[in-house]
């Protein structure tokens, strides 16, 4: 899905993501749910927001999409919109529930490497394997980070039931390349689509339903057609979920700090000392796109705290952690608090490097995903049922009869 540059300097700032946003909410909002699965190719022709990549780092919030579209539509209006942005709060307390799913991938991946001469790989993620749809969705990929969700599931089952690759190579190259890569949203996508999330269903492409999606653009081989190989046996992983509360610092001497992941400033207070980091943190080989949209939207949040929020901001970055406690040292900061972090590049860092200095941390995390979470350890359908009475306390009129 092709985007025009101005996008990718809204995306990355508070106030742009709005203004895309709002421009969602006026031009398509209200055809989301019949027009959302087309992909006709650019931002401009589809009807999805493209706004994945300031949500998945909370330059956006779910409060906030929530407010801004609850004073202008009827929940009925807006309710396909609304699901799908539980979807993503949906992956992400699934995966609180069970951290070894991402960490089997992550060692599953360590031992597949030697896959990766493999010419079905290289054809793959070089956008050269002859199939015209799939190295037409790769170079969208490499150029601007970003492909239509029905994209990334034809995409996948593609991968997995047409070039029989490993699925979790596929979602290395997802998360490496896509600009609002995600360890919940993606790993668990590709697991889905594999029949390795729900028992017994796997996502298994064709080519008459790409052809209706994308407008018939593109030409396919005579022979086209995906197979249901056996991808990895089913293992069903028990949900282990610890309750999660927001335990606030009460310090006059509190210092908040700020991480890529979450750009929200939901929890901090005006005026305290805030520590925002300043450069994105590569652990996963993400490419340079990606980096340079994180370093963006880390700039954007430093002048963002600077001109809303406090004016004491530092910068640090983690390949020169001892910046951190310079700051705890400088500003006799005895309390941190921080927006506890997701599963991923960050839960293990954050409290490995804190436990080590001299201060106390306080993890904050946003109502939104404390009241959704407890609900993702089954189905999405399970959650679903929620949705509506949880999104009530966020919307701006009263959603149910008062009694
Ligand atoms: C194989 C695969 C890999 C994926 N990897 C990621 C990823 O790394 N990061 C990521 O944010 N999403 C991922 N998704 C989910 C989805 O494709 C994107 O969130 C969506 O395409 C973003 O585009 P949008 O903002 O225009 O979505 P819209 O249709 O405008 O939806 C609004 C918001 O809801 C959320 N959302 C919508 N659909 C989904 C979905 N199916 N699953 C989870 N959240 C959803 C997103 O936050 C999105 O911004 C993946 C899906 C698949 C099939």
């Amino acid at each position: 899905m092709k985007f025009e540059r101005k996008y990718f300097g809204d995306i990355v700032n508070h106030n742009g993501s709005l203004f895309l946003l709002d421009k969602f909410i006026s031009d398509k909002l209200l055809h989301y749910k019949s027009k959302r699965n087309f992909d006709l190719g650019s931002y401009k022709k589809n009807y999805v927001s493209a706004l994945s990549p300031a949500l998945s780092r909370r330059i956006l919030t779910e409060r906030k999409i929530i407010a801004r579209v609850s004073n202008q539509f009827s929940y009925g209006q807006v309710e396909k919109y609304i699901d799908e942005i539980c979807w993503r709060t949906y992956w992400k307390g699934w995966l609180e529930h069970r951290p070894k799913v991402w960490y089997d991938y992550l060692s599953d991946l360590s031992s597949l490497d030697d896959k990766k001469n493999n010419s079905n790989y290289v054809n793959a993620v070089t956008g050269k394997t002859g199939l015209e749809c799939f190295d037409d969705w790769v170079k969208d990929l490499l150029e601007f980070g970003y492909l239509h969700n029905h994209t990334r599931m034809w995409f996948a089952s593609i991968w997995i039931f047409y070039f029989k690759l490993p699925w979790q190579l596929g979602a290395e190259f997802f998360y490496q390349n896509l600009i609002d890569a995600d360890p919940a949203s993606n790993t668990l996508s590709w697991r889905w689509v594999a029949g390795l999330q729900t028992m017994g269903k796997k996502y298994i492409t064709y080519q008459e339903n790409i052809d209706r999606f994308t407008g018939s653009r593109y030409k396919f081989p005579e022979q086209f057609k995906l197979q249901d190989n056996l991808v990895d046996e089913y293992v069903f992983y028990e949900p282990s979920y610890k309750d999660r509360e927001s335990i606030l610092s009460s310090s006059s001497k509190k210092g908040y700090i700020v991480i890529e992941e979450d750009l929200s400033f939901e929890n901090v207070k005006k005026n305290h000392h805030v520590l925002i980091q300043s450069e994105s943190y590569n652990t996963f080989n993400q490419s340079n796109n990606v980096k340079l949209l994180s370093d963006e939207a880390l700039k954007q949040a430093i002048e963002y705290c600077k001109n809303n929020i406090s004016s004491k901001v530092t910068t640090f970055n983690w390949q020169n952690p001892s910046t951190i406690e310079k700051w705890i040292l400088e500003n006799s900061i005895n309390e941190i608090e921080i927006i506890a972090p997701t599963i991923g590049k960050y839960e293990k860092l954050i409290p490995s490097t804190f436990n080590k200095l001299d201060v106390k941390i306080f993890y904050y995390y946003h109502d939104w995903d404390i009241s959704f979470w407890e609900h993702a350890d089954k189905g999405f359908f399970k959650l679903k049922k929620k949705i509506k009475n949880i999104v009530s306390f966020y919307w701006e009129t009263p959603l149910f009869g008062t009694s």
